[in-house]
């Protein structure tokens, strides 16, 4: 199998360095899953029912709660037919109540004109490889300028390192706009009693290198033509969809890297 890859998303190269046999029994054998975790659902169901939130907001015909609640639910039943949704502490309802309270604080945010949702992003990084992505959301603020988001879900509140991995994403969408961005992030935390934060991001603050960005999709698009992929085993294994695979594979607990033979007969 010869692998060229030409374009990458920040997605892609985050779900190769956090687990790269996760990477390959996805992206490249294709397998089947056998699950998917709840906390994914979840967020994916409230990404869809932001993402009709804004697009309502940004044509001037904002949608009802009932609609988003209703938009959440329909993704989150398209999703569990593909797949059965595992649940760790949570029952399905507690995690859509939950859920319900954030789409309602949704709603009262102020995010300034909606000028772009879903804004599709590609450009050259070098000769061979283009970054490629989808900027959740553009707004213009009060002074005029433009704003750059991305909306994440998460059961707790943002760390600084949470923040440069957003900010790291952020920084390669705005390199294809014309004019200088703001970048902020809007977190919708998952607590008891739920609560949304948005924070501006500033990538001198989080130590955040455009070149050193550029040199990981780089070494990623190598590694990847390369056959490179290991277990790295962590958090990311619960609900793991491809669990099965992985824990019945004879190299079953071990670390290591692995080359093309493996893959390449
Ligand atoms: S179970 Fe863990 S180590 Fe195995 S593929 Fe999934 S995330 Fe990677």
């Amino acid at each position: 199998m010869n692998i060229d890859v030409r374009s990458l998303s920040s997605s892609t190269v985050n779900s190769f360095v956090l687990c790269p046999e996760q990477f390959w029994l996805d992206k490249i054998d294709h397998e089947p899953k056998c699950q998917q975790s709840a906390n994914l659902v979840n967020g994916v169901a409230i990404h869809a029912a932001a993402e009709s939130w804004f697009r309502s907001i940004q044509h001037k015909v904002p949608l009802s709660l009932e609609i988003l609640k209703r938009v959440y639910r329909i993704t989150w039943g398209k999703l569990e037919s593909f797949n059965p949704v595992v649940y760790d502490g949570k029952t399905r309802e507690e995690i859509q109540a939950n859920a319900d309270l954030l789409l309602e604080l949704l709603m009262a945010e102020n995010v300034g004109e909606v000028v772009g949702v879903e804004v599709p992003v590609r450009y050259q990084l070098s000769s061979d490889l283009d970054f490629i992505g989808r900027i959740d959301l553009v707004t213009r603020n009060s002074d005029g300028q433009l704003v750059i988001w991305d909306l994440k879900s998460s059961a707790r509140r943002y760390s600084d390192d949470d923040f440069r991995r957003v900010c790291e994403q952020l920084v390669l969408y705005r390199g294809a706009l014309a004019e200088p961005a703001h970048l902020k992030v809007m977190t919708l935390v998952k607590t008891k009693t739920p609560v949304i934060e948005t924070h501006n991001l500033v990538p001198s603050y989080l130590n955040v290198r455009v070149a050193e960005l550029g040199e990981r999709f780089r070494m990623v698009k190598r590694s990847i033509e390369a056959g490179v992929h290991f277990k790295n085993r962590g958090w990311q294994c619960n609900g793991c969809g491809f669990a099965h695979v992985c824990n019945a594979d004879e190299r079953n607990g071990e670390l290591e890297l692995h080359y093309i033979s493996r893959r390449v007969a």
